[in-house]
Order: C-alpha cells, then sequence, then structure tokens
C-alpha cells in the first residue's frame, strides 16, 4: 500500500510526520505523494482541507485519516500520542472506509468560455466584491427569492459544523446526502424579504444563484478564495464524487460534536 503525508508545516506536526512516515516504511508501506492509496494529514482540520484539494483528482482511490497537534479537530481526531497505535492500524490493511458527501460548484461566465469545476468539502460562500450581494435564487429550476445581503454560505453536512454552524445553520449528520444553504446577515424589511431560514436540499436539488446587477464576485471554496468576474451563474448540487475516511476506530459523528461544542458541561 501506497502512503503520503501532509503536514500543516510548524515544527512539531514535521517532526510528528517524519516520525509516521519512518515508522510507516519499517512495516514496508512505500511512501508516493503523486498516487497514495492514504493521505495522514498531520496538523488540523485547515491541512485535511488543504490535502482534500491536493488530491482532489483521485478521490475515489483515495483515504484520508487526520491527526490533529492543536485541538480536536472535525477530520482531525487523532492525538499524536496514538500515532504508534494508528501506524500498525494502517499496516495492517484492510480497513474500514466511511463516505461522506461533498459539494459541487460550477460558475459560469457571460462571454461563454469554460466553466469553472470545484468541489467543496466544508462550503463554499458567496460575497459581493463590493456593497451588498444581491442575486437571485433558484431551487431546482424555480426562483425561490432574491438574496440581499452579506452573502450566502453552501454547505456539505460534514462541514454542517464549520462557517455554516456560526450563520446559524443546522448541524447534519453526513450520512444524509444534501447541501445547505444558510444566510448572512440578509436584509429584511417592507421592500426587501429572503426566507431567513437555513434551507436544506437534497441531492437531486441545485441550488442556483445568479446576479441581478453587479457581476463581480468573491467566492470562497474552503480556505480558498477566489474572484469571479462577469458572472452569469454560480451553480451548487451534492457532487457526483464522495470523500474517503479510512476509520480505524468506532468516533461517532455526534460524540464529535457534543466533544468539540459541548464538553462535559
Ligand atoms: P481557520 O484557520 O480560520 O480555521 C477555522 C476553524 O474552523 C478551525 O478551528 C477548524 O478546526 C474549524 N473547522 C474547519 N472545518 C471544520 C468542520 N468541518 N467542522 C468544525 N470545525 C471546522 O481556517 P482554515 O483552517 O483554513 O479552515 C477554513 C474553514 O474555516 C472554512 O472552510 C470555514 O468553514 C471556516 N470558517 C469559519 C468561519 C466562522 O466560523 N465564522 C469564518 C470563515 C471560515
Amino acid at each position: 500500500m501506497k502512503f503520503a503525508i501532509t503536514s500543516k508545516g510548524d515544527s512539531v506536526s514535521n517532526t510528528l510526520m517524519l516520525k509516521m512516515r519512518t515508522y510507516l516504511q519499517d512495516f514496508e508501506l512505500e511512501y508516493d505523494e503523486d498516487q497514495p492509496d492514504i493521505v495522514i494529514s498531520v496538523g488540523g482540520d485547515g491541512t485535511l482541507l488543504y490535502a482534500f484539494h491536493r488530491y482532489q483528482k483521485r478521490l475515489d482511490k483515495t483515504a484520508f485519516v487526520g491527526v490533529h497537534t492543536g485541538h480536536l479537530g472535525f477530520y482531525a481526531d487523532w492525538v499524536p500520542e496514538e500515532v504508534e497505535k494508528l501506524v500498525i492500524a494502517i499496516a495492517k490493511t484492510p480497513y474500514q472506509v466511511v463516505e461522506y458527501p461533498i459539494l459541487e460548484v460550477i460558475i459560469r461566465h457571460l462571454n461563454g468560455g469554460k466553466e469553472a469545476r470545484y468541489l467543496a468539502l466544508n462550503e463554499s460562500t458567496v460575497k459581493a466584491v463590493e456593497g451588498s450581494l444581491v442575486m437571485d435564487l433558484e431551487i431546482k429550476g424555480q426562483r425561490f427569492e432574491t438574496f440581499r445581503g452579506d452573502g450566502l454560505c453552501i454547505s456539505t453536512p460534514s462541514g454542517s459544523t464549520a462557517y455554516n454552524k456560526a450563520l446559524g445553520g443546522a448541524i447534519l449528520h453526513p450520512s444524509i446526502e444534501a447541501i445547505q444553504v444558510a444566510e448572512m446577515a440578509s436584509i429584511n424589511n417592507r421592500v426587501f424579504r429572503t426566507i431567513g431560514s437555513p434551507l436544506v436540499l437534497p441531492g437531486h436539488h441545485t441550488c442556483m444563484l445568479k446576479p441581478i446587477n453587479h457581476v463581480d464576485f468573491q467566492i470562497t471554496v474552503d480556505h480558498l478564495t477566489l474572484l469571479h468576474k462577469d458572472v452569469k451563474s454560480i451553480q451548487y448540487r451534492v457532487a457526483q464524487e464522495k470523500i474517503k475516511f479510512a476509520r480505524f476506530r468506532p468516533f461517532p459523528f455526534w460524540k464529535r460534536v457534543r466533544d468539540s461544542f459541548v464538553g462535559d458541561k
């Protein structure tokens, strides 16, 4: 089996990366940065987001596992003291794999040309470059509302505990194939009206955003921020692809939610 390790880049994560690499090679596993069967991310959730984007072309062939060198992460749930245990578990393949849905983003431009396609593990957000975001929101081809406000956040179930949560969105279990649309400070008065509640769309529903006046947008895909000019539409739906996580012990999603946000209170 071939493996790769991505590190957050700080000295603690780098040292742990080298230690795991040596251990795994001692078990005669092959280090292959280009075509790994398993990617170990050492750092935090941000490091796993980076690893996901780096290996997004081979999601069907690669499983991910995260070790955290800071606080407990949603994707990075192994602690440095457990790496010997983790290495032995990886070496003794086959391991269990769980798959989570991800988000497909397609941006089309007014001047035609090739559409831009992205995959997000957490979410994609849309904000205006200047002033309020004003966009028509369509669901499954039907106009739903005209949104005015700071922006919109479209998240995956596993990303629902990230930015979406800070916006008052619901936490979705990642076994649910859905995307969630959450508002950022919508303008609501006698003139302008939006639904105000987060919307959860099933796998076969598409959410389309279309500009009203301005056509330049600041669009994020996980940790990446992109500027897209002359935008005709931004389309969101559950992607065909999924992310695979290598599971070596049970760590139920709701326990992770509780450990991260509630603690022992
Ligand atoms: P960062 O360094 O600002 O870290 C963001 C925090 O989000 C970290 O504590 C990380 O552990 C946590 N996080 C990431 N994914 C998570 C998930 N699925 N569930 C729960 N917590 C999660 O930024 P980064 O490390 O580059 O991560 C980018 C992410 O930051 C974005 O995908 C977005 O979700 C999040 N973000 C959150 C807010 C907010 O909560 N107000 C604002 C901007 C971005």
